[in-house]
């Protein structure tokens, strides 16, 4: 069997491959090869940051979006979605429940909505902070300009997630309409960047049209950037979409290349995605242990949570926050890692 545990090591070395040697290690590992990484994943993660997993509490306040990506089940062409939208007493709620349950990072997440404008946008910001001025607030509500990225940036905001999905021209055209650029997209995270913010990129694993070329091309991109933070998940069906027939990514190559993530950028932080535990019920501890440290339960209220479909079979729309909190804390000591009550800043430094 193919041996390519000495690409992993030169990765661990040197915190880079070329493209050629990503493709080789993506398209060609073994099993033996993904344990290899885990283990060596794992020990660099504890190494940075010990047994502690972060946990960052989700309010999904929008699933209004003005734009129609292919794979997503709230795109703008899904006339079945069911829409909400959060008030800003409704989020603050999120928020002060989240934070008598230990939440010290709130993440702020919707589809592109105009609703939201930057005003109101900067008032639900500087609100949170100004009630719980200990917690971060990160942002996932996509593509805008430098000047919006500084106004919220001001208002409070210190985190903020954009998946680049596919760092590829060809495969990010087949991905998304035609008004959408991959090229714009890449500008604001360095827009995002150069502002100050600690700023999140990731993709989906096993989307349609993938190859491994284009995974190494997305680990170049993720290189080249530096981010605090890489969000991957298996791409998951939604029956809405166009990609209704399509294939679900596997948890077996979105676990491996968590380790991938985690030996070429060590200080990441790194999260076993929801929709990693949604394609295998132990997704989320066996993310973990493949190198990954971040968890992010859902503390939007159960009345909206099933609505904010992104894809099918989404798991824990039902249980109350509390609920999701506990059952998180004990799924992790299982495991023999602590769930902390803590921000979570990305590490300048390792523990050791
Ligand atoms: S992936 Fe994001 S930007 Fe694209 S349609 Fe879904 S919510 Fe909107």
């Amino acid at each position: 069997m193919n041996n390519l545990t000495h690409l992993i090591d030169k990765l661990n070395s040197e915190h880079i491959l070329s493209k050629a040697e990503f493709t080789e290690l993506i398209g060609n590992h073994s099993p033996e090869d993904a344990k290899y990484a885990a283990k060596l994943a794992r020990s660099i993660c504890d190494h940075w940051y010990g047994k502690k997993i972060y946990l960052r509490g989700l309010i999904e306040f929008t699933n209004f979006c003005k734009n129609d990506c292919l794979y997503c089940g709230i795109r703008r062409s899904n006339q079945k979605g069911d829409r909400y939208r959060l008030t800003k007493d409704e989020i603050l709620e999120c928020s002060d429940m989240g934070y008598d349950l230990g939440f010290r990072t709130f993440v702020l997440q919707g589809g592109e909505d105009l609703h939201y404008t930057d005003e109101i946008m900067c008032d639900i910001i500087s609100s949170i902070k100004s009630r719980h001025p200990d917690t971060a607030v990160t942002l996932s509500i996509g593509e805008k300009t430098y000047d919006q990225y500084k106004k919220y940036f001001d208002a409070g905001a210190d985190r903020y997630l954009l998946r680049h999905e596919t760092a590829n021209e060809t495969h990010y055209s087949k991905l998304h309409p035609k008004e959408m650029s991959l090229t714009n997209r890449k500008q604001c995270l360095f827009d995002l960047k150069e502002i100050g913010y600690q700023v999140g990129t990731g993709f989906m694993v096993g989307s349609p049209y993938q190859t491994p070329e284009y995974l190494a091309e997305d680990f170049i991109f993720i290189h080249n950037l530096q981010p605090a933070m890489v969000g991957i998940g298996p791409f998951v069906v939604h029956h809405d979409t166009p990609f209704k027939d399509k294939k679900n990514g596997t948890a077996d190559l979105t676990t491996f290349l968590v380790s991938l993530l985690r030996i070429m950028l060590p200080y990441a932080l790194i999260p076993a995605t929801t929709s990693l535990g949604t394609i295998d019920p132990q997704g989320r501890e066996k993310g973990i242990l493949a190198g990954a440290n971040v968890l992010m339960p859902n503390l939007s209220p159960t009345s909206v949570r099933k609505k904010y479909m992104l894809y099918d079979n989404k798991i824990c729309t039902g249980d109350e926050a509390a609920e999701c909190r506990l059952c998180l804390k004990n799924r992790i000591e299982a495991i023999g890692y602590e769930t902390v009550i803590d921000r979570g800043d990305v590490a300048v430094t390792p523990l050791d």
